[in-house]
């Protein structure tokens, strides 16, 4: 038998594929969503929510009659500055696409908002709902967490929930990760290498920079093979090394940059530390100097071990037992991507959990950020009513 909020998310079906595709229909990218925005601030005044825009397309709206505890569950507006390739009747019309599904998650979102309307009288406490933009780019979140979103009342754990397409997941599958760090952190660092131009013939007047970069590249795969060990990935990537501009002239300055991922705030601080001192240790020894830019893009997501395991029994309310799927059990344990989700999982326990909206067999078989990638509105109700349950559950267990 169905349980029954998955029976009253899925009489709301219609009201989710309109969201869903209203949203879809105009794609919006950055913190610069007027009519995403717009949408859902009049939706949710319309269930009786007082809807609050507490930065740029930022979105916060409170449900629950009573005191208690406080439970988050985030959606983010974003799409993709990209063109959308499919003949969809309500295929973007912004030049901007719904690629990474944020379409789908706005709309299972305001989903939850009308089940938790629903319910509030049940409530035993406060349920958050965040609604989020400029997640692409990295900056969202820590503009709404900047602006207060886990405060006023205090958030004392969150949910998000992504969807996913083109993977051999049946649509509907619930995916609820182990505890621990999840996603990838992502940094960028540039190193500027200041030698001593002059004459080719004359090397011995000179310092020479591309001679420094050069093993300022090799120092630094040092860190890979040799001081993190062989079970954390780390991806250090060199992507650019510039200097000089002919033959036979020395020139005064090199320049390289990369990225680095890293699992971990103590991988990731390390891994900055060994960079300056590298690109710093071996200039010196080279007769040159080297500075280090360093910037810190957004750090991993974090899943709470506690939270995690009691997601997991709610969701087994909801979804059928070879729908929910430990994905540490398929062999996926991290994702390399980065989700900036992160920055509220650093401030308080948290969880990310993956919902399958699509599979090749399922005729979905373009992969996430592709102009072709499409999703199964049959996810919209399971999402709606995980985000609902979820947080119903949370609240009355966490008394
Ligand atoms: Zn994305
Ligand atoms: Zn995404």
């Amino acid at each position: 038998m169905k349980h029954k909020m998955i029976s009253k998310a899925l009489s709301h079906k219609e009201t989710l594929v309109r969201h869903r595709r209203f949203i879809h229909e105009n794609a919006e990218i950055h913190n610069d969503l007027p009519i995403t925005t717009q949408y859902v601030l009049s939706e949710l005044k319309a269930m009786g929510y007082e809807p609050e825009e507490i930065c740029q397309s930022g979105i916060v709206a409170l449900a629950g009659k009573r005191k208690g505890k406080t439970f988050l569950l985030r959606a983010d507006m974003d799409a993709l500055p990209m063109v959308e390739e499919n003949t969809l009747h309500f295929k973007s019309n912004t030049g901007h696409m719904h690629a990474c599904g944020h379409d789908m998650h706005t709309a299972m979102l305001l989903g939850a908002a009308q089940l938790l309307k629903e319910h509030e009288d049940e409530l035993d406490g406060q349920v958050k709902l965040m609604f989020q933009p400029a997640e692409e780019t990295l900056h969202g979140a820590k503009a709404m967490i900047d602006a207060g979103v886990l405060k006023n009342p205090t958030v004392d754990a969150a949910m998000m929930i992504h969807v996913m397409s083109g993977m051999p997941l049946p649509s509907g599958s619930v995916l609820v990760p182990q505890g621990g760090v999840l996603s990838a952190a992502a940094d960028w660092f540039n190193i500027s290498v200041q030698g001593k131009g002059g004459h080719g013939a004359m090397p011995n007047t000179t310092v020479d920079p591309l001679n420094v970069i050069s093993h300022i590249h090799i120092g630094l795969q040092e860190i890979l093979s040799r001081e993190v060990a062989p079970g954390d990935n780390v991806a250090l990537t060199i992507g650019q090394m510039h200097g000089g501009s002919t033959s036979n002239v020395i020139p005064d300055m090199a320049y390289l940059a990369g990225t680095a991922r890293t699992f971990g705030e103590e991988t990731r601080s390390y891994v900055k530390q060994r960079i300056e001192e590298i690109a710093s240790g071996v200039a010196a020894t080279y007769r040159a100097s080297a500075e280090v830019v360093f910037e810190r893009g957004c750090p991993s997501v974090v899943v709470d071990q506690k939270l995690r395991d009691q997601v997991y029994t709610f969701a087994s309310d909801l979804v059928a037992a070879d729908r929910l799927i430990d994905p540490a059990a398929i062999g996926f344990t991290k994702m390399s991507g980065s989700e900036d989700f992160s920055h509220v999982s650093l401030e308080v326990p948290s969880i990310m959990v993956s919902l399958a909206a699509g599979s090749p067999e399922e005729n979905y078989t373009f992969p996430m950020h592709h102009p072709k990638v499409m999703f199964d509105e049959e996810a919209l109700h399971v999402g709606a009513a995980l985000y609902a349950h979820v947080a119903m559950s949370w609240l009355k267990h966490n008394k």
